[in-house]
């Protein structure tokens, strides 16, 4: 499915043009118009997912091969020492386009790029909290 509003749709889909480094009958990969560093790519389906929690399993299991591959090829074309994979979901974690998207972010000593956080510490007590409150039982499939 395809949401007439969605910009990424229609660049997914090739209706508005993009710089298209990938490109099969699910996925496309292009280049991000305002790049945190060189090569930064967008993976983005064909379909419309607002999310990763939207998304289905086969598509889920897709992005991280891609990933994979798209990843391989830029370490070997752009020399960059390191990859960041990065996927936003929701306002509040700076999602701003509210189609499925992973962030391919090639990254060389030093650069500078900014994607990280304060770290904070683990207490005693958040940790006995968190571990009761997030445990999942058996297996997850
Ligand atoms: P996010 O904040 O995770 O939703 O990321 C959205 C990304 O899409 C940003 O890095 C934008 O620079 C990028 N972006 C938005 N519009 C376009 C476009 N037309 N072509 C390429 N990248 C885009
Ligand atoms: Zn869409």
């Amino acid at each position: 499915m395809k949401e007439n509003s969605c910009i990424f749709c229609k660049l997914a889909n090739g209706e508005i043009p993009s710089a298209t480094i990938y490109e099969d009958e699910d996925f496309r990969c292009f280049l991000d118009l305002n790049p945190a560093s060189r090569g930064h790519a967008l993976l983005v389906p064909k379909e419309h997912f607002a999310n990763l929690f939207e998304m289905d399993r086969e598509h889920l299991e897709r992005a991280m091969v891609l990933a994979q591959r798209i990843g391989a090829h830029m370490k070997e074309k752009l020399g960059c020492d390191g990859l960041n994979l990065v996927q936003n979901n929701g306002e509040a974690a700076g999602q701003t386009v509210f189609h499925f998207h992973l962030h391919l972010i090639p990254r060389y000593q030093g650069d500078g790029v900014g994607v990280s956080w304060k770290p904070g510490s683990l207490t005693d007590e958040a940790k006995e909290e968190l571990t009761a409150l997030l445990s999942l039982g058996g297996t997850l499939e």
